[in-house]
């Protein structure tokens, strides 16, 4: 088939790539200059399957609502909200219940497993190096932080992941840089878990996907689809409208302005978050892989040469209105647990991106409703750690091959016509 994926993201270069494995002729078509602009420009890199969980979960409106004045809170809101915004919370409230929440976590959780195995698969069959490093490591403060994660320690018993909790003495000696002088209560390791740079791999995945015959087009900003009994793309280049006969909607927060003209409407919004990338001044006081700050939900990663630090969960606000206290919090946790890990006296890259966020948590993998018009989004806060699983799974839908996984709880039903 002819098809076309919109979004040159982690999600659209995924999804390029499998179509392409399965004989497809595909075209990406993407406004930026370049693969991984935007989401997938310098997130956290972590992918750790059991930590893969809703937003939408029981007790996290009060947590939402304990952070909103505090100093260094994971969560922030940015007032005024939209009409949109407060809907999407409206629904995001009534999806925090217990059975809504299991039913997510646990389609969640099995997607993030599958994709996964799929990374390692890609990953090893086309020897692709992305400054990746074994091992993730959730650090707790204090008892009470250690209390907190105790529930979600049993969903990764329950499903046999392999975890271990840790004295900080234990700590220590796989994450040998740790601030000596920091008193922690313990940490819970997860060896299998791992972190990678997302925007490197879908540099290279793309290069793949070039090889196997995909065309990108860049700098072309998608302005419409229509059907005609395929598919027609307009673009805001000069000339006719091109013909498919697909196409795979992998344009993260951009999907609702897409989908709109058709008749759908998506309850996605931005839920922005920051992070900090700055070269390791010395090797022997920056991470060893990736570790997480339980209480301020800050993730520290090494990527190569490089140190970058990542958190804060937004609603609100515009994309290029940074909030220093945001910032402040990441250099604060990095200062807290790797002091003088980083060169931050110049050059330090900071970044705001947007979490493309549906309210419940499982992204959409299906199609739409309208012939030939296939959807992949809405991947949140684990886009990367979800990527080769979905676009996988996209691919076989196409295909009419059934796929690995049950699709119901990633389907359109929570499209509005
Ligand atoms: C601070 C932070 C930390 C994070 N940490 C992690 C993490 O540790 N692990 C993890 O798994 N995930 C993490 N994430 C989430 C992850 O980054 C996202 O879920 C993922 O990048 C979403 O990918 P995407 O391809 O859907 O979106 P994007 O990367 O935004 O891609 C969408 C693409 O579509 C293009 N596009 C949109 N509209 C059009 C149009 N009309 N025409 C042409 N092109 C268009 C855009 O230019 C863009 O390139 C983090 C996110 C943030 C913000």
């Amino acid at each position: 088939m002819k098809i076309a994926v919109i979004g040159a993201g982690i999600i659209g270069v995924t999804t390029a790539y499998e179509l392409a494995c399965d004989g497809h002729q595909v075209t990406v078509i993407e406004r930026r200059a370049a693969a991984a602009e935007e989401a997938s420009f310098a997130n956290a890199g972590v992918v750790a399957p059991g930590y893969v969980t809703p937003w939408a979960a029981p007790g996290m409106p009060i947590k939402v609502m304990g952070h909103l004045f505090s100093r260094y809170a994971p969560v922030k809101v940015s007032l005024p909200l939209t009409g949109r915004e407060l809907l999407w919370m409206w629904k995001w409230y009534r999806a925090c219940g217990l059975d809504s929440y299991l039913v997510h976590r646990s389609c969640l959780q099995r997607l993030a497993f599958y994709s996964r195995e799929r990374l390692h698969h890609i990953t090893s069959s086309l020897s692709l190096e992305y400054e990746r490093s074994d091992g993730y490591m959730v650090l707790l403060r204090s008892q009470r932080d250690s209390k907190m994660v105790q529930a979600g320690l049993q969903v990764l018993r329950d499903a046999g992941v392999n975890f271990k909790e840790l004295c900080p003495t234990e700590a220590r000696k796989i994450e040998t840089a740790l601030n000596p002088a920091m008193d922690f209560y313990g940490a819970v390791h997860l060896p299998e878990d791992e972190v990678g740079n997302c925007r490197q791999f879908a540099l290279l995945l793309k290069n793949e996907a070039q090889r196997r015959g995909v065309e990108f087009s860049f700098s072309t900003n998608v302005s419409g689809i229509t059907t005609n009994g395929g598919m027609l793309v307009a673009t805001d280049q000069e000339g006719p409208s091109r013909q498919f006969d697909a196409v795979v909607l992998c344009t993260g927060l951009d999907s609702v302005r897409l989908l709109a003209p058709l008749g759908l409407r998506i309850p996605l919004i931005a839920v922005h978050g920051y992070s900090i990338s700055a070269t390791i001044r010395e090797p022997l006081n920056a991470p060893a892989s990736a570790v997480m700050d339980e209480r301020y939900k800050v993730a520290i990663a090494r990527l190569g040469n490089r140190v970058r630090v990542a958190g804060s969960a937004e609603l609100g606000g515009s994309p290029d209105k940074k909030r220093s206290s945001s910032l402040e919090t990441l250099y604060k946790v990095l200062h807290d647990w790797f002091p003088g890990a980083a060169n931050l006296s110049g050059g330090v890259q900071e970044w705001k991106g947007a979490r493309p966020m549906l309210p419940d948590g499982p992204p959409m993998i299906c199609a739409s409703g309208i012939a030939g018009l296939w959807l992949n989004l809405g991947h949140g806060s684990s886009g990367w750690a979800l990527s080769c699983g979905s676009a996988r799974i996209v691919s076989d839908l196409i295909g009419g091959k059934a796929p690995d996984l049950d699709m119901a709880p990633f389907g359109s039903q929570r499209l509005r016509a």
